[in-house]
Formats: structure tokens, sequence, C-alpha cells
């Protein structure tokens, strides 16, 4: 049997990888600055985090989740405290898409509405209603939920307004990223954010804030909302909360009650993915990696900014597009042929993204400064 081929994928195969390094089978060191997606947020193999998974294999064992399991409670409280959000309650699951799923079925039980707004540009998942809120010309999502999504210029605060005079009423939920990353690496205005909850606020909406890739500390904050001072009703997680295990969940408001059997799953909060979560948020904290984030955030931004060929630099922490004048697949695929460098690219084709672990140091980002500022310089000449 072949794999069903929908990724386009590079021509490496990774056999060992510690930190920021990855080597392939050759022996070839890369240094690895997107993280599979930003899913890498204290490096590969952290000893702690083997150790801890490590731990619940053989020592402890595994466990499936129809159980009491105490490590849920664990990490809920852990991750409440880290994250500024003690009130809340934790719903684990899976996955990105799965949290959004997820958060958008809560809004909707809790409101008895169906309309959701979402922005252009947003990347929510690929499962029905998260793609629904996603792309508006989906041609898989179903009639029924693409008829209930409505897609607005992402910030445009009077934009927002005028589409709540209009479905205001039929509202479920507003969702929007807490920095857009697929689409290019876009963050929202604090006065729009800020807009956004007022006006949830305002015709009895959820706010669902998706940190699946702006989260766990990536911006410089635990949470990219963080930066604006809003509070949302529904706050989503993953990529980075397993730094690679499988894991996703819901950040629930204490204004919503819970009921047996209202949401569900098989594997979501499992042992192991229980310890991984605890393992990530453990390092997190002892390494101050949320410091290192703005630290080395503004470095590498600084330095970015300027040089020949950048049209712009955005981002938060190390949550970095780098905007260039022409597409940057060329760019990308010469840091990674000739200077061993992985990085991620957008929808909007002349970003490059930037999602290194937060455990990055400065000889790390140096070393893409220099590839990258030298394969610029190279093109200036050239042209
Ligand atoms: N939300 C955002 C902001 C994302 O970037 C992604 C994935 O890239 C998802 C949701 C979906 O996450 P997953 O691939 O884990 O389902």
């Amino acid at each position: 049997m072949n794999l069903f081929d929908v990724y386009p994928l590079f021509d490496i195969e990774p056999v060992r990888a510690a930190g920021l390094s990855v080597w392939d089978k050759e022996g070839r060191k890369y240094l690895d600055l997107y993280g599979g997606h930003a899913v890498i947020s204290i490096g590969h193999s952290h000893p702690h985090y083997v150790k801890r998974i490590a731990r619940q294999l053989y020592d402890i064992g595994f466990y499936s989740n129809a159980v009491q399991m105490p490590m849920q409670q664990e990490l809920a409280e852990k991750l409440g405290q880290l994250s500024g959000y003690p009130d809340y309650s934790l719903f684990l699951c899976n996955s990105g898409a799965e949290a959004n799923e997820n958060a958008l079925k809560l809004a909707s039980f809790q409101t008895g509405r169906k309309k959701v707004i979402t922005f252009k540009s947003s990347f929510h998942g690929r499962t029905s209603a998260a793609v629904a809120a996603t792309d508006d010309t989906a041609i898989i999502a179903p009639i029924n939920e693409t008829e209930n999504i409505i897609f607005l210029p992402f910030n445009d605060a009077p934009a927002f307004e005028k589409a709540l005079q209009e479905y205001g009423q039929e509202l479920a939920a507003v969702i929007v990223e807490g920095i857009q990353g697929v689409g290019g690496v876009n963050i929202p205005e604090p006065d729009f954010l800020k807009a956004l909850e007022a006006g949830c606020k305002r015709v009895g909406a959820l706010l669902i804030l998706d940190e699946v890739q702006s989260g766990y500390g990536r911006s410089g904050k635990f949470f990219a909302h963080q930066h604006a001072g809003i509070k949302p009703d529904l706050i989503t997680v993953a990529k980075g909360m397993g730094n690679g295990f499988p894991v996703g969940g819901v950040l629930i408001s204490p204004e919503i009650d819970a009921r047996h059997g209202m949401l569900g799953t098989t594997f979501g909060g499992n042992y192991l993915a229980c310890a991984a979560s605890l393992a990530v948020l453990e390092v997190i904290e002892n390494e101050e990696l949320l410091e290192n984030a703005t630290i080395m955030g503004h470095y590498l931004k600084e330095k970015l900014q300027g040089m020949p060929g950048v049209k712009e630099v955005r981002g938060q922490g190390l949550m970095i597009g780098i905007e260039l004048y022409e597409p940057c697949a060329a760019i990308r695929k010469e840091l990674l042929n000739e200077y061993c460098i992985f990085t991620g690219s957008s929808s909007n084709k002349n970003t490059l993204r930037l999602l290194p672990s937060l455990t990055v140091s400065k000889s790390e980002a140096d070393q893409f400064l220099k590839a990258f500022s030298s394969i610029l310089s190279k093109k200036v000449l050239a042209s």
C-alpha cells in the first residue's frame, strides 16, 4: 500500500533530533527553525520530556482514559497556573482542528445559535466545521455549515460592527487566531480584539481565540491575545502543547456549565499525552522560555529588518513572518540545500515563516541570519 499523497515533502529522512538539530540518514546536521509547523516548543528530545514519557510508559504503565485520571487534573492545574486562567476548565482532545470543532460546538450549545464569524486568511484546521471556518471556497464543507459562516476582512472593526448589526442575534461565536499563522503571520490590532470582545458580549455570542499555533509561549506571553489584554470565552490549544505528541485542548470560561455527554473523545487526554504536556509546561517554567521567546524574537526581528529584499518583518516573540518582494520558495530551498536550515512558508507565498523551538539560542539565530543575508545579498548583486 502507498501513502495517500497529499503533502509536498522534502527528500530528507530525519533519523535523530536534539534541541534544534536534526540529522538525516547520511549524517548531515540541519538547523530546524520550523519545528513541524510550530509543534516543537521545548526542543526535540528534551531530556526532561523524554524521561517523563519514558517513566510513564515503563514505570507506571499506559491506560485508556475511561477511568479517573489524576494526571488530567494535574495538567489542568498547571496549565491554569502558567497561562493565567486558573478559573477556566480544560477539555482535552487530540489536535487543533478537534479543539476548534469542540469550541464551535460548545458555543452553539451555549447560545442555541448557529452562525459564526471568522476572518479572511484564517486557518482553523481540517474537520468539517473547522474547514468551513477556514476557507470560503472549501468544496468539502457541507452546505448547511458554510451558510452559517460569515467571512470578514481581518483587523477591520467597522466591518465587524456592521456584521453584528445584521447577524448579531443569530451569532453563536466569533473565532480568531491569536496571530494568523498559515495566512502569513498577521497580528490582530489590540483595538480590533477589544472590539471583538465587546461586540460578542453585547450580542451574547462567544469569543473563541484559536491559539493552536500562537499559544504556549510562542508570542512571548503564554497566549498571544494576552498582548491585547482581552479575555476570551474559549481558547483552543494544540501544536506546542505536546512538543510533538498529539494533544489538544479547549480552555473554557467558568460561565459555561458542563453536562455529561456534552463533549467526548476516545483518546483525548490519555496518560502519555498528559505526561508529554506536563513535561512541556515544566520546561517552559523552569527554563523561562517565555522570556527567551521575547528576547530572541526581538533579536531576530531587529536583525532581519532592513535586509536587502525584505519588505516587512511581522511577528511577536518566536512567531516571525519575513515578507519578501518575491515568492520565498527558492530562498527556502537554498536555505535547506546549501545551508541545512529548515524554514516554513505561508499561504501568502512571499512570506517565509520562522517558528523555532522556544529554546533557540543566539548562535542558532546567528547561523540563520548569516545564511539568509548571504542569499539575499547574492540576489541583489545578481539583479
Ligand atoms: N488552528 C491553527 C491556527 C493552526 O495553525 C492549525 C494547524 O496548522 C490548526 C488550527 C489545526 O491543527 P491540527 O493540524 O492539529 O488539527
